[in-house]
């Protein structure tokens, strides 16, 4: 089901501790915020609108470099007028599905989008939401119990919550100027709108305290996956005067015959990275039947891998890129090689390898008809 999304990152975080605003600190490795947009992009998400203090546009486009589909708008003084102004931000007709979310809630999972999407067929609006599981107690103002409160029928609010975007903007339109409702579900529900409660996720708890950063780290590990491809090509080689092999133009006493610039090291490296995620291989993509790839640089081939990959909300973790030729050699390259493919996998260079091997002499790269390439990559997504 397709829908949109608005992301509040917003805060200014005084309470999580010192280290700025909680939805641009670090969790597990990546920006908290990265965490919500990955999920939200893996599940299908075609617009994010993610609403930032005023003037801290600078930092989403820090934390989420990489990342299709979204952008960033300023927020109001309140959370209500940010989201208002994210809202507006928002295109898609009244009756498209928009979903609200914290910043501070990183560890958002597929299922418990799924789970929202579905309800939503049968009621206006839904919401994630525990059940309370611990007995309420009543202080008495002295650091003792003065009752115990009835827990029946109360559930603890999560997001994201989800709306039809008319509806939503409506509900907005008719809060009362001057109260500050601290959810969406609120508005919806004083609008008269019948709003779901559907089963939450205790991962998705927000990050308040310093001490919920320690949970979350212990949690994040389970909500990513990695996967593993490998690809392999062969060139022939023809007449010319030099190579391209992974990104790097060699020169060489032949070319590299091919329908595009025949580059296989970037060929198998493509390929790699569609098997990891199971997209089918580069002639599916880019037929060799198609004139549009005639001699066309192949880095365009390994950047829509790349971006397939993004738009799943997954990235690159390291690739290994094995050149099998008698020559040209490979060595006085290799660095260069590896910069070039950091570039395009959108990864440090310590994540890339190149290596280089003959073979002695025997078969097709031994008597240099022509060269190949294999690659694996390692790659990582929302679980
Ligand atoms: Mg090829």
């Amino acid at each position: 089901m397709e829908f949109s999304a608005v992301v509040v990152a917003a805060g200014v975080g005084a309470r999580a501790g010192p280290g700025g605003a909680k939805q641009w600190r670090t969790l597990a490795g990546r920006p908290v915020v990265r965490w919500s947009l990955e999920a939200l992009l893996a599940a299908g998400a075609r617009d994010v609108v993610v609403v930032t203090a005023p003037g801290a546009q600078g930092e989403a486009a820090k934390a989420l470099a990489g990342l299709p589909r979204w952008r960033a708008v300023a927020g109001g003084e309140t959370r209500a007028q940010s989201v208002r102004n994210g809202l507006a931000a928002l295109e898609g007709d009244e009756e498209s599905i928009v979903l609200v979310h914290d910043a501070a809630r990183p560890l958002l999972t597929q299922p418990a989008i799924q789970r929202l999407l579905v309800a939503l067929e049968t009621a206006p609006g839904a919401i994630l939401a525990l059940p309370l599981a611990d007995t309420l107690k009543r202080d008495d103002g002295a650091g003792a119990i003065a009752g115990t409160a009835d827990r029946a029928g109360l559930w603890r609010a999560q997001t994201p919550q989800a709306f039809r975007l008319g509806a939503l903007r409506a509900a907005f339109a008719a809060w009362p100027e001057g109260e500050t409702p601290t959810d969406e579900a609120s508005l919806a529900e004083r609008d008269g709108m019948r709003v779901a409660l559907v089963a939450g996720d205790p991962a998705l708890a927000k990050l308040t305290y310093p001490e919920d950063f320690a949970m979350a780290e212990r949690l994040a590990g389970s909500a990513r996956t990695v996967r593993v491809g490998q690809g392999f090509d062969a060139h022939r080689f023809g007449p010319g005067s030099g190579v391209m092999l992974c990104g790097v133009p060699i020169a060489h006493d032949h070319g590299l015959v091919g329908h595009s610039d025949a580059d296989a090291g970037l060929h198998a490296l493509t390929d790699a990275i569609l098997g990891a995620i199971g997209e089918g291989d580069i002639g599916d993509h880019f037929p060799p039947s198609d004139p549009r790839w005639k001699d066309a640089s192949s880095d365009r081939f390994l950047t829509h891998a790349v971006e397939l990959l993004a738009g799943r909300g997954g990235r690159v973790l390291n690739a290994d890129v094995t050149l099998i030729c008698e020559r040209p050699k490979i060595k006085p390259h290799r660095q260069a090689m590896r910069e070039r493919l950091a570039e395009l996998l959108r990864t440090p260079v310590s994540a890339v390898s190149v290596k280089a091997t003959t073979t002695e002499g025997m078969g097709f790269a031994g008597r240099e008809e022509g060269l190949a390439a294999q690659a694996v990559a390692a790659v990582e997504l929302p679980a």
